[in-house]
C-alpha cells in the first residue's frame, strides 16, 4: 500500500482532528483493532486521527487505504513524534503468539522458543499439560484423521478439539479448573504418532467442558482462519427451495487434521482451476483453501469415517460455491468440463470480435 500520508503533520493538526472527532466529524474510518491513540483521559483510533489531521496538507481526509497503520508504521510514528502515546488495545497487549498454525514442532523446539531453561524442562512438559508462567501447553494425541471420537480419544469435531484430560483428572480439580479459566493462554500441540512431532493447533478457549473421569473439554480456536470460512451445514439439514444460498461446508471440511492430510496430498492449489492463493497473494494467501468433502452428507451413515485423500479435494471459493449450486454438489470433473467449454467460448468470441 503507498503511504499518502503528507510530510509535515504538526501536533496542531492532530489536536484539532481529536476535537473534529469528539464533535462527530465524519470520516471513513471504523473503531481501531489493536491500538488506541491516548490523549487526556480518551482513547482514539490512531489512523482516524492521522487521516483527519492530513486535511490541511493534503486538502481532504484521507481514507483507510491511502495508507497503513500498526506498530511499525509511518502513521504511528507521527503520533509519536508528536508526542502521542499509542497503546495495545486493553486485553490485547499479550505477547505474541510465538508458533505457527499449523506448523510442526518438537518439545525442544517448544525449550527454545520459550527459553525454558535446561533444569526445567522435561518433567511436567512431558506428561499431557504443563504450566509456564500464565501460559498452558497441551500435548495431545488424537486419532487417525477420519476417526470420529469414542470413548476417551481426542478428536476434532468440525473445528472444535474435544479433548480429555490425564486418567484420573476430574472436573473440579485446580489444574482443570485453571484449565477453564486460564489466567493466560492455552497453546493447543496435538500429533497423531507417538514419535511425530507436534502441529500447533491455535491457542483454544475452553467451549465447554463434561465432569467425566477424565474431564473433557472442548476446545475452539476463534483464531484459525478456517474459522473464517462459511456456514457449516449440520448434518441432516434439508434446506427448502429459495432460501438464501451460500456455500455450506460441513464438519468433514472443517477438521483441521483431515484437511492437513488432504493439503498434503493434493496441494493447496485449486483442482478445478489451478488457483493458489500463496502464488496469487503472497504470504497473506499461502495456504488458504477451501477443501471439498465429496460425499452427499445425506447418504452417510453413523459409522462413517471420512478418508481425506479419497473423500476430500482442495478447491477455492469460487469453484466451490459453483460446487454447490447443484444439490447434491456436482462432480469436479463436471465443474472441470464446463470451464473448459466457456474458457474455449470466451477465446473463440474474443478472437472474433478483434480487429484484423
Ligand atoms: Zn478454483
Ligand atoms: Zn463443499
Amino acid at each position: 500500500m503507498p503511504d499518502g500520508i503528507p510530510d509535515g503533520i504538526t501536533r496542531d493538526d492532530l489536536e484539532q482532528a481529536i476535537a473534529d472527532f469528539d464533535a462527530g466529524v465524519e470520516h471513513p474510518f471504523a473503531e481501531s483493532t489493536g491500538y488506541d491513540l491516548v490523549f487526556g483521559d480518551r482513547r482514539y483510533p490512531p489512523k482516524a486521527i492521522v487521516g483527519l489531521a492530513a486535511r490541511r496538507l493534503a486538502g481532504r481526509t484521507l481514507t483507510p487505504y491511502d495508507f497503513k497503520g500498526g506498530e511499525a508504521s509511518r502513521c504511528f510514528r507521527i503520533l509519536k513524534v508528536n508526542g502521542f502515546d499509542v497503546v495495545p488495545k486493553p486485553g490485547l497487549d499479550q505477547p505474541r503468539i510465538p508458533f505457527v498454525v499449523s506448523k510442526q514442532y518438537t518439545r525442544n523446539d517448544i525449550y527454545q522458543i520459550l527459553t525454558v531453561p535446561i533444569e526445567q524442562q522435561r518433567g511436567d512438559w512431558d506428561t499431557g499439560y504443563h504450566r509456564h508462567d500464565k501460559d498452558w501447553f497441551i500435548f495431545a494425541s488424537v486419532g487417525s484423521a477420519g476417526r470420529t471420537g469414542h470413548d476417551y480419544d481426542n478428536y476434532w469435531d468440525g473445528e472444535a478439539f474435544v479433548w480429555h484430560g490425564k486418567t484420573r483428572s476430574r472436573i473440579e480439580h485446580p489444574t482443570v479448573q485453571s484449565l477453564l479459566n486460564p489466567p493466560g493462554r492455552v497453546f493447543v500441540f496435538t500429533r497423531e504418532r507417538d514419535r511425530d512431532p507436534f502441529t500447533f493447533e491455535g491457542c483454544g478457549n475452553p467451549a465447554s467442558s463434561e465432569p467425566t473421569t477424565p474431564v473433557t473439554i472442548r476446545w475452539q480456536f476463534p483464531d484459525r482462519p478456517v474459522s473464517r470460512l462459511p456456514e457449516e451445514l449440520p448434518p441432516g439439514t434439508t434446506y427448502r427451495e429459495g432460501t438464501v444460498r451460500t456455500i455450506l461446508i460441513n464438519a468433514y471440511e472443517r477438521n483441521p487434521q483431515a484437511r492437513r492430510v488432504c493439503i498434503a496430498h493434493y496441494g493447496t492449489a485449486c483442482v478445478v482451476c489451478d488457483f493458489d492463493f500463496g502464488t496469487v497473494y503472497g504470504e497473506t494467501g499461502e495456504g488458504f483453501i477451501h477443501v471439498h468433502h465429496l460425499k452427499e452428507i445425506s447418504s452417510i451413515g453413523e459409522e462413517y469415517v471420512v478418508d481425506p485423500i479419497a473423500d476430500l479435494r482442495p478447491v477455492c471459493p469460487n469453484c466451490h460455491a459453483m460446487l454447490h449450486t447443484t444439490i447434491p454438489a456436482m462432480p469436479i470433473e463436471a465443474l472441470k468440463n464446463l470451464m473448459d467449454c466457456h474458457r474455449h467460448a470466451l477465446v473463440a468470441v474474443s478472437s472474433s470480435n478483434s480487429p484484423q
